[in-house]
């Protein structure tokens, strides 16, 4: 098991997120650079013992599509969970401007489908938290999704459904009908933040504006209430344009499922494409570090 003696830290702060900050340290006995989440939650021993116990199922979750898990200790009120460090960051990071003329824009679409259905399929594991900052990206060009629901001590101590400033949640999921319906919570959920995530990445920005929604209420009653966001469109929509609106339906059991995303014709054409992701994601880190004039 993984401990805090075999690492050494550096200096690089990767990112800040809601409960905690994960750094880039480097595991001694291996020499593997690693990325540490450090979150912090005051709970007593016996429930961070459970959810060391429970963050065990990830050793399991071994597919390319997703992180590698290489431990979780805690010290103090403190868990520590080690991870594959990804070296061009999370997603959001490379958003890049939409056009149209280029479906390959989107390399990320496939590998997040095949890592959510490889969750559900193989581990009965729904992600929860599908948001551009939850994909993570390398220079090898591979994109692979962290940060899903494993422990459920875990998710009641971080209450993991936070309302951030920018909601990825369903509107079910904001009504609240998985808690009535208890085991109603199910992968559709995620296929809606999926497609949401694939919007904003087509737009360059979140598809629910701070310009247009003031506050968090009214942005969450756009979700609830209004229509679906959806990419601006052809006429006739593309293929792509097509895959997002059938994630992107109000009620549940009319989105579509993994499968079927991964068989239209969008992502079949994609494959067909031989979409560089390496090249694209060289790209993207190019154009980030590039001062804005
Ligand atoms: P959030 O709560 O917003 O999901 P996290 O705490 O999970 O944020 O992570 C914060 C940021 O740290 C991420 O947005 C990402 O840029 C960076 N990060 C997280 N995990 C890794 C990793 N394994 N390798 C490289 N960077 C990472």
């Amino acid at each position: 098991a993984i401990n805090m003696s075999q690492l050494q830290l550096e200096d690089e702060e990767l990112g800040k997120g809601n409960y905690g900050t994960v750094k880039k340290v480097l595991h001694k006995p291996t020499n593997v650079a690693m990325a540490m989440k450090e979150i912090r939650l005051e709970l007593d021993q016996a429930k961070l013992n459970a959810i060391i116990m429970e963050l065990d199922v990830l050793h399991r979750a071994v597919a390319p599509e997703i992180v590698d898990f290489y431990g979780a200790f805690f010290i103090e009120s403190c868990v520590y969970y080690c991870m594959e460090y990804m070296d061009a960051g999370s997603l959001d990071k490379l958003i890049q401007p939409y056009s149209p003329r280029s479906a390959s824009a989107f390399p990320a679409a496939p590998s997040m489908v095949r890592g959510l259905k490889f969750l559900k399929d193989d581990l009965n594991i729904i992600h929860r938290d599908v948001k551009p900052t939850n994909v993570l990206v390398n220079r090898k060009g591979q994109v692979k999704l962290c940060d899903f629901g494993v422990s459920g001590q875990l998710d009641k101590s971080m209450a993991r459904t936070n309302i951030g400033c920018q909601s990825y949640m369903a509107p079910e999921r904001i009504r609240g009908e998985s808690r009535v319906l208890y085991g109603a919570y199910t992968v559709s959920s995620d296929v809606w933040s999926l497609g949401l995530s694939i919007i904003e990445l087509g737009l360059g920005r979140y598809p629910y504006p701070p310009e247009t929604y003031s506050n968090v209420f009214a942005q969450l009653t756009a979700i609830v209430h209004g229509p679906p966001p959806c990419l601006p469109s052809g006429p006739p929509p593309s293929s792509l344009e097509d895959w997002v609106n059938r994630c992107m339906k109000k009620e549940p059991l009319e989105r579509a499922t993994y499968k079927e995303l991964l068989e239209h014709p969008w992502l079949r054409n994609n494959a067909a494409l031989d979409v560089d992701v390496e090249r694209w994601v060289r790209c993207a880190v190019q154009a980030r570090t590039r001062p804005i004039r």
